[in-house]
């Protein structure tokens, strides 16, 4: 059993030190926002995760985890802190690492013993080199402390299984020391493990979810052109997807990828190549497709409708993906204010995000049009004239093609995650245009 803090309690931080508890560890995870702190004593999670909160409280109950804002208290001690704090974009697409140096001085004060600092936040290649010797030039006590790199590869939505029986765990080490520690700590997880070294893991969080993205790009470009040649994308992806070597994930085409990770990871990795005077063609790529794609529908629509002015507009789904209530890089936060802007009336219906969406984009009038929050996909769709879907939530899944017909105004439906079956939707009289299939005339 080790002595664990964890800093910052995001989603990477609190899914950690929480599965970090439930595997028997002794964990303190540590966050500057005190009333996320307070949430989390009452058995809160500040976020929105499958199984979360019931972790927390079974481990809080048991004294395996505890929340505090006291970072001296919570590393002084510690055998290992885990960082799991943010690096945001910055606008030249590099990583904001700031956030990353703040817990580096704060580790430098506080520890009294010698400790395996671990780096679990996306970072740039090179980056823990830095943050080794930033901690040892600061250090207070004699104390021996290393960095170690341990990138985080769960998906937001099932962030506690996928921790909790993650594909592969990998450390990035330079001693024998650190290499042990960690691998302690993961022992009882029983998962396997990939031990390389720093750079070398740094650079595999990077790789693989700028080639998820590629990916996902990829996907959307081909189905672009599926509709220009009257191919269907989802045949397609089916046709590929038997295919050992392509694999059948990441295949769906649809609105463009969102997410906290993706987009500010595609810009990151373009960046250090750009740094180092190479150019990465193939990222680059993924990024412009994503940025055309996030407002393909609403083109569509503008060409179809001409304006929105004084439309009764359905927007089903808000959050980037279901299963989480994070708004960052949404296809929405796209969309709504270009609708907003040409005078639509809104009716946004989300079962998690809408609280954060009306922090952003408050319920009411906006310039020339509005927003109001509804409580269910029907009253969204009461009366409308067109519908968006930008998050293929459950809730959302199970309204059938004929409630559409039934319930809007002019059955005029855009889906960005191609819910429907296009044949299903025409057959209830609903004009159906999605990604990458035949769309209604
Ligand atoms: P987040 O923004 O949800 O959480 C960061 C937390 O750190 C916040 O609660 C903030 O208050 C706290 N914090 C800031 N400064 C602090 C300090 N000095 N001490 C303690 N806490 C502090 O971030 P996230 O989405 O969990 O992402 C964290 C990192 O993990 C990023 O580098 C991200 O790229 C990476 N990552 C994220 C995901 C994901 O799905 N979200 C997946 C894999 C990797």
């Amino acid at each position: 059993m080790y002595k664990i803090a964890v800093a910052g309690t995001g989603y990477v931080g609190l899914v950690a030190g929480v599965c970090f508890a439930e595997v028997g560890h002794q964990v303190t995870c540590v966050d500057i926002d005190e009333s996320k702190v307070e949430l989390m004593k009452s058995g809160v999670s500040p976020i929105y995760e499958e199984n979360l909160e019931e972790l927390m409280r079974k481990n809080y109950a048991v004294g395996r985890i505890n929340y505090t804002t006291d970072y001296q208290v919570a590393y002084k001690d510690a055998d290992a802190i885990f960082i799991g704090v943010g690096t945001p974009e910055q606008p030249d697409g590099s990583a904001n690492l700031s956030y990353i140096a703040t817990v580096a001085r704060q580790i430098a004060e506080s520890v009294e013993k010698d400790c395996l600092v671990v780096v679990k936040s996306t970072v740039p290649v090179g980056t823990n080199d830095k943050v080794e010797q930033f901690i040892q030039d600061f250090l207070v006590h004699d104390v021996r402390v290393e960095v170690a790199s341990n990138p985080e590869f769960l998906a937001q939505g099932s962030a506690v299984h996928d921790t909790l029986h993650a594909e592969r765990i990998v450390i990035g080490t330079e001693s024998k020391w650190a290499e042990e520690v960690l691998m302690g700590i993961y022992e009882p997880f029983h998962l396997p493990i990939v031990s390389v070294n720093r750079r070398s893991a740094e650079m595999i969080k990077y790789a693989s979810n700028d080639f998820l993205a590629l990916k996902i790009s990829y996907m959307n470009d081909i189905a672009n052109l599926c509709e220009l040649v009257g191919a269907d994308i989802q045949d397609v992806a089916r046709g590929m997807s038997f295919d050992a070597r392509i694999g059948s994930k990441f295949l769906n085409a649809g609105i463009g990828f969102g997410g906290s990770c993706f987009p500010k990871d595609t810009k990151a990795l373009e960046y250090i190549a750009k740094q180092q005077g190479y150019e990465l063609k193939t990222v680059k790529a993924a990024i412009d497709v994503n940025k055309e794609q996030k407002t393909m529908l609403y083109k569509k629509a503008s060409k179809r409708l001409i304006t929105f002015s004084g439309l009764k507009v359905a927007v089903l789904g808000l959050t980037f993906k279901p299963g989480t209530d994070d708004l960052r890089e949404a296809a929405s936060l796209e969309n709504v204010p270009l609708l907003l802007e040409q005078g639509a009336d809104i009716y946004a219906y989300d079962p998690v995000g809408a609280n954060n969406f009306a922090k952003v984009h408050p319920e009411g009038k906006h310039g020339r049009g509005s927003i109001t929050y509804v409580s269910n996909v029907e009253q969204a769709l009461e009366g409308a004239n067109v519908c968006f879907i930008f998050t293929e939530w459950g809730e959302v899944k199970a309204i059938t093609p004929e409630a559409y017909e039934k319930l809007m105004m002019t059955p005029l439906v855009y889906d960005g995650r191609n819910i429907y079956s296009v044949q299903e939707m025409e057959e209830a009289g609903v004009e159906y245009h999605s990604i990458g299939r035949k769309q209604s005339n």
